[in-house]
């Protein structure tokens, strides 16, 4: 008899988890081997990619399973299924009968896939079928019925590739109607990667995760390390951060490590989002209890709540939403995370002596005008576009200019704070220098709201004058501690040195 594809029934219930599969896309065994040893103890079960290997090794493809300690899973994927296969079925066929004698738990073929007494002989040997398709045309509107219609006792799957915030909250949706129906069910692509991680949650036995990480796949190691994978339910608590892109973000890095420190079953996964409506609809259909609002979100996402506090409605921006029944509440955790570590400098009487320039006119310029201006400081807002920084400088009574030699000069009478809030000196434009020319006097306090990296080519300018100077992980974790707080009422356990921490962690 066949070994089990899992090792338990995992069942319907709310306590089921979803398993891992390593897709192995080796060109030869010791390749694949390779690979589940690096990833061993974070993966339940492997998908030997037949398509992938060297023809000398398909003549031993019947031994692989014995090679490898989990379940293995045999497919021979196409090229119009996103496979490497080009041969014609019939030696398509003959190549999964030349493997059919190993010790597989379950062999995949596509619903198309005509030979029916090759699955049939999978079958006699105990080898669990599963009945695959792919769309990587978009989110099919027969996707329910498509699954429905796989026969009873084959495990269905459904590969579908959503381009749009829209297409993943149909894809959502068909899961839900399909909750009762064991299944592999998966969204391909960028604006899939949440459902990868919350696989459990759509009711999907089987999540896929591949080096290298592509078509929303995601580096088995992440998986099990950051979203905690293997803890997962449908009862587990869901956070997220939306943006476009959100790829890059620290966010769930943080928010993850907060919740394993105090040991709450809670996720907190990236949406990369391009519709704030759809992404209001996917929040109620999966729960989603509170989510960070990052680039370029922060001022859409406002009407769609019920209640914005009075920091979102005077800096026009929001950070943080959270959801308390069917309805939405706003925070900006923006603007606190900023003063924060300027507190240490600064205690709150001398914020009214302070002259302060501001670099930039954009949302972060905003926030921290706003809290600057708020706390009694008088500010210049110097901007490569000086037309924005005027309009900012007439809302908090403020003087303005453009970058370079003119602007450099009105500095000099604002240079007690420099805060650059530009993306200049960001991660990879890390010679960037948005105040090239301005001689730093080292009296300044130098505030650089970028984050990657840690020391900009600014900070370090500064450094060398004799300046003290404040990077923005200060800022940053301070506004997620806030957040953590206000998503699960708990004070986090972030530090400051976290990001240096990951950093060191992935070189
Ligand atoms: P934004 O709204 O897009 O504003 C971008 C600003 O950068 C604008 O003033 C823009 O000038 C200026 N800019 C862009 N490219 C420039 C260039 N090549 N030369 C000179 N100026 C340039 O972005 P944002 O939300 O304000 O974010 C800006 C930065 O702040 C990002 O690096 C972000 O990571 C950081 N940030 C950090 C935190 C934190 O917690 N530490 C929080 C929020 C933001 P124009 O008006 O002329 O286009």
């Amino acid at each position: 008899m066949a070994r089990a594809l899992f090792e338990e029934d995992p069942g319907l219930n709310d306590r089921r988890r979803s398993r891992l599969c390593l897709v192995l896309n080796g060109a030869t065994l010791a390749q694949d081997i390779e690979l589940l040893d690096r990833y061993r103890d974070k993966v339940d079960l492997v998908e030997v990619r037949a398509d992938f290997l060297t023809p000398e090794e398909l003549s031993a493809l019947d031994r692989f399973p014995s090679f490898f300690d989990r379940p293995a899973i045999l497919t021979v994927r196409r090229v119009c299924d996103g496979g490497s296969f080009r041969g014609s079925e019939a030696e398509r066929s003959a190549l999964y009968r030349r493997a059919s004698g190993g010790d597989w738990a379950a062999v995949d073929l596509e619903t198309d896939f005509t030979d029916r007494e090759l699955a049939s002989e999978f079958g006699r040997r105990g080898v669990r079928i599963i009945r695959s398709f792919h769309d990587f045309s978009g989110v099919p509107s027969d996707l329910v019925e498509r699954v429905r219609q796989v026969a009873p006792g084959e495990l269905p799957k459904a590969a579908v590739m959503p381009r749009t915030t829209a297409e993943v909250f149909r894809f959502l949706a068909a899961c839900f109607r399909l909750r009762h129906r064991e299944k592999i069910i998966l969204a391909m692509g960028d604006f899939a990667v949440a459902t990868r991680i919350v696989s459990a949650k759509i009711g999907s036995a089987i999540s896929y995760c591949s080096l290298p990480a592509e078509l929303g796949r995601i580096d088995p190691e992440i998986m099990y390390s950051v979203y905690r994978f293997p803890a997962i339910t449908r009862r587990t608590r869901l956070f997220g951060v939306i943006g476009n892109p959100i790829a890059h973000s620290f966010s769930p890095f943080i928010h993850n490590k907060g919740f394993r420190d105090l040991d709450v079953d809670a996720v907190y996964v990236p949406f990369l989002v391009d519709d704030v409506a759809a992404f209001f609809r996917i929040a109620r259909l999966l729960g989603v209890e509170g989510f960070s609002v990052t680039l370029p979100h922060k001022s859409a996402v406002i009407p769609h709540l019920k209640e914005a506090d009075a920091l979102c409605r005077s800096v026009g921006a929001c950070n943080t939403v959270v959801r308390r029944g069917r309805s939405f509440y706003g925070y900006n955790t923006d603007v606190g995370g900023f003063l924060s570590p300027l507190r240490n400098y600064f205690p709150e009487k001398r914020f009214s002596s302070l002259r302060a320039s501001v670099i930039g006119a954009g949302g972060a310029a905003r926030a921290a005008a706003y809290a600057l201006a708020s706390a009694g400081a008088k500010l210049l807002i110097l901007n490569r576009t000086p037309q924005k920084a005027a309009v900012l400088a007439a809302e908090f009574g403020a003087e303005s200019g453009p970058l370079g030699t003119e602007g450099f000069q009105k500095m000099e009478d604002f240079a007690d704070l420099i805060v650059q809030t530009t993306k200049m000196g960001m991660d990879p434009d890390i010679e960037g220098d948005p105040l090239v020319g301005y001689e730093f006097k080292g009296t300044e306090i130098v505030y650089d709201l970028v984050y990657t990296p840690r020391l900009t080519r600014l900070l370090q300018r500064a450094l060398e004058k004799g300046c003290k100077v404040i990077n923005g992980e200060e800022m940053f974790m301070a506004q997620a501690h806030e957040q953590f707080r206000l998503f699960t009422g708990l004070e986090s356990t972030f530090k400051n040195s976290f990001i240096a921490d990951f950093n060191q962690s992935v070189s």
